[in-house]
């Protein structure tokens, strides 16, 4: 054993594979075993592996500006454009975007500016924020008491009554619903929780609700249709913000541009970015907000005083040279048309493991999908430990396909977006071996 200290794992873990190279959709080990990257590295490595136009273009940057920092107005040609082809591209009005390294951190960012803004516009009693259970939206310790799972919250005194974060019914229809609920009814009954939540907490406290638009780590969760509109139509009856957590669903991973268009959220006033924003050739973030909310912070800022958070990589050149070149490359390309084309492929294979002994549920949206394991398919019942999709992932491991575990017993998809059907069809092979190996 080396002396890291691995994320994620309990501290009697051992190491597993040791990567050592990748090329297009495939990484290969130290031993020279090829895989094929099913999840996208951490759901992010959007363009592949060894793409020469990412590399020259971060070795250019280095050579011209390796670093200069944002603090206090100073800037570079690179951050702007970045900026400006975000304001473009997002669904997000007259977007205004604050540069970080991580989506957690760029969660952390978005909680300081709900903070800043109701501070701004004279309601600073008003900085609650609503987020479901099951989310996923990082590990920092703001973060991590946004996130609903309680892996990420256990063994931490974590300050999630101190930021004032409620929770609410994650939008899964096969593990939540009633015995006989349909999912209209379903939708009807959690966004009436929502509704009450609320209402008990008085709306006047409350700033904002975060969703993923389709959930990642915590399974791949895509709500019942009519649930986005119905939890709009409340925030707006409110005055609550809609904040998208995009760290996953951004840039053509559910067949459009955001996930927020695929499941139809109208101009959410937040969102968070990183990922596929430089398909994770170097760390970047983006919080991005609605312009009107910066431009009722401007003048009370005089006020307020300095919005004091910022980070050393906070727009770092090379990273926002590479996420440029990334968002030249997706619209070059076509890539997010061409995600979409494959994504309706993939859920069409995926598909086929419905009927499977073992399988309870087959999710997804594009080239996002997951299949949940069950110890009962009559009955949904579930495995009581997380061991059989670790299984089900080892298993995969053997037959040369990196999938990850989530949630237990659900093993994601969420390869390249660069992924070719004859490459979805190995996927799928390589799957179907790992499954029969499971049984
Ligand atoms: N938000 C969402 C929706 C995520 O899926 C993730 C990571 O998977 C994060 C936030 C945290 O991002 P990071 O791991 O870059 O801090």
């Amino acid at each position: 054993m080396s002396n890291i200290i691995y994320p994620t794992t309990n501290f009697t873990a051992t190491e597993q594979l040791t990567i050592d190279r990748g090329e297009g959709v495939y990484v290969y080990d130290s031993n020279g075993k090829q895989y094929l990257e099913g999840l996208a590295g951490l759901w992010c490595t959007s363009l592949g592996y060894g793409n020469r136009e990412l590399i020259d273009t971060a070795s250019e940057q280095m050579g011209k500006l390796a670093y200069s920092h944002m603090f206090g107005g100073k800037t570079h040609r690179v951050g702007q454009e970045l900026a400006e082809r975000l304001r473009e591209m997002v669904p997000v009005e007259n977007a205004k975007v604050f540069f970080g390294n991580s989506g957690s951190d760029a969660n952390d960012t978005h909680i300081k500016l709900l903070h800043y803004y109701f501070a701004a516009i004279g309601k600073p009693q008003k900085r609650k924020i609503i987020a479901r259970e099951r989310s996923y939206h990082g590990v920092t310790v703001a973060a991590a008491s946004l996130t609903g799972l309680p892996v990420n919250q256990t063994n931490f005194d974590l300050p999630v009554e101190a930021l004032g974060i409620l929770r609410t019914d994650a939008p899964h229809y096969y593990r939540g619903a009633l015995p006989g609920e349909s999912e209209a009814q379903f939708v009807e009954r959690i966004t009436n929780n929502l509704e009450q939540l609320i209402l008990r907490e008085a709306p006047e406290t409350i700033a904002a609700f975060i969703a993923e638009p389709i959930t990642g780590a915590s399974g791949v969760i895509v709500p019942p249709a009519g649930y986005y509109e119905k939890v709009q139509a409340i925030l707006n009856k409110y005055d609550i913000l809609f904040w998208a957590d995009e760290v996953i669903t951004g840039f053509g991973r559910t067949g459009h541009d955001f996930g927020s268009t695929t499941v139809g959220i109208e101009s959410p006033a937040l969102m968070t970015l990183a990922k596929q924003l430089s398909s994770a050739y170097m760390p970047i973030s983006a919080s991005v907000i609605r312009g009107d909310l910066y431009e009722a912070m401007i003048e009370p800022s005089n006020k307020l005083g300095v919005f004091g958070h910022g980070y050393t990589y906070s727009g770092h050149p090379v990273a926002c040279a590479v996420a440029l070149k990334v968002m030249e490359i997706y619209q070059r390309d076509n890539i997010f048309e061409r995600a979409a084309k494959m994504g309706d492929y993939l859920q069409r294979r995926l598909a086929e493991f419905r009927d499977h002994p073992l399988v309870g549920e087959v999710r997804g949206r594009g080239l996002i999908g997951a299949v949940e394991l069950v110890a009962d398919k009559a009955t949904g019942k579930a495995f009581v430990d997380g061991s059989v999709g670790a299984f089900a992932q080892r298993a995969c491991e053997r037959h040369g396909l990196i999938l990850r575990a989530v949630a237990g017993s659900s093993l994601a998809f969420c390869p390249p977006l660069i992924i070719t059907e004859a490459q979805i069809d190995e996927m799928i092979e390589k799957f179907g071996k790992a499954l029969a190996d499971t049984q």
